[in-house]
């Protein structure tokens, strides 16, 4: 049979893997005119106003990159608040420079209320510039509930000039409930709306939307991060792991030589308060994850006996998560802090304070000025 290709993308039909471009069931390929096939995306996009991202290789990606840096673009870039180290992606790097970009910290619904939106942003922005990315303007969003698509979409609009739009971002950072969003509330979702937006056999299947003034905004591919928990943990871990709702703060009064543990996905210890009191700790992570306090001179054995059964998620050795390694944090003003476990939650802490936190090494674990 020769290559088809999906009429809405553009993308080579196959039958393997669903999270790939082009994927069609055999079983719908034998019922319908092949001729007029449209890829399961497509067809969602069409018949439910639905769209699903799909995922690809960093080397892949870095194709969809080289595409879009070749135009003269506006670039959204999406990141997950909650995890700025699961949801970086080096290949977009490449776009610096050419094109502008603005930063999108999704999924607020996750933070306390009593959050500060700017310091949220202002550290984002520090995080993209230690990156070497800067941006022309930031915003922060929740996709689940669509707070905040209004500004959204205004300063899309503000910004494009005559440019396409392109959404970028790692796999879980919300994009398909973003580009949903959209569409449903800005574009309204005619069925036509489908463009051939890729050359027939490329695998990029880049699918654009038409704006009023002719340009497009288009959807990429969700490049596959692996600084993400997902992708080590079972389906029952990562429930209980990443946060659904708002994360509720929890207080802890630790003294030294006394540890955190949280699940058995992280670490922290105490190892000076520098001024000999209690330190005052809060916790804001998932409601669900296990948060354990002990001593450390026991902390090394309890992790040895019970992580899998006292100290879980992971419960099994079969979902063994990556090394772990440790990173100090040794502060001495008088401001407050959050540590924060990339993709995990944050312990914020008044310093001064020396503390030690433990973690796999690919979860990414540092300091900012508190954000509440
Ligand atoms: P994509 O891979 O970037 O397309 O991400 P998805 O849109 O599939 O979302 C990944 C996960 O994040 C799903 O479990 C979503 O329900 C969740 N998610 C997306 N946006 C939000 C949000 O604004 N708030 C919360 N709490 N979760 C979100």
């Amino acid at each position: 049979m020769s290559e088809l290709y999906c009429k809405g993308c553009g993308a080579l039909i196959q039958h393997v893997d669903k999270t790939l471009p082009g994927y069609v069931s055999e079983q719908v390929m034998a019922t319908n005119d092949v001729r007029t096939v449209l890829c399961q995306r497509c067809y969602r996009i069409r018949h439910y106003s639905d769209i699903i991202t799909y995922s690809l290789s960093n080397d892949d990606y870095i194709n969809v990159i080289n595409k879009i840096s070749k135009e003269n673009a506006l670039i959204v870039k999406i990141i997950d608040i909650f995890d700025f180290t699961g949801s970086f992606v080096p290949a977009i790097k490449r776009l610096t420079g050419n094109e502008d970009v603005i930063l999108v910290g999704n999924k607020m619904d996750l933070l306390p209320k009593n959050v500060k939106p700017e310091r949220i942003l202002n550290w984002l922005k520090l995080m993209l510039a230690n990156e070497g990315f800067t941006v022309i303007d930031s915003i922060l969003i929740s996709a689940k509930f669509g707070h905040n698509f209004d500004d959204l979409m205004a300063l899309i609009l503000k910004h494009k000039g005559n440019r396409n739009v392109y959404l970028v971002g790692s796999t879980n950072v919300g994009k398909s409930r973003i580009i949903n969003q959209i569409l449903k509330r800005y574009l309204g979702m005619p069925t036509d709306v489908l463009t051939v937006s890729s050359q027939p056999g490329t695998t990029i299947g880049l699918i654009g939307f038409p704006l009023l003034d002719g340009t497009m905004i288009f959807d990429t591919p969700g490049v596959i991060n692996k600084h993400q928990y997902t992708h080590y943990l079972t389906r029952t871990s990562y429930k209980l792991t990443v946060p659904k709702k708002e994360v509720k703060p929890l207080v802890f009064q630790l003294n030294e030589g006394q540890t955190l543990f949280f699940g058995g996905l992280a670490r922290l210890d105490i190892i000076n308060g520098e001024t000999g009191d209690k330190i005052n700790l809060v916790t804001y992570f998932a409601n669900t994850l296990n948060i354990h306090r002990t001593k450390t001179i026991r902390a090394d054995e309890l992790y040895e006996t019970k992580l899998y059964t006292l100290l879980t998620p992971p419960f099994s050795e079969e979902e063994a998560v990556p090394k772990w390694v440790y990173h100090d944090f040794r502060i001495r003003d008088n401001l407050k802090y959050d540590l924060v476990f990339s993709g995990l939650g944050f312990v914020t802490i008044r310093a001064p304070f020396y503390v030690r936190a433990y973690a796999p090494f690919v979860v990414g674990v540092y300091t900012r000025p508190a954000i509440i």
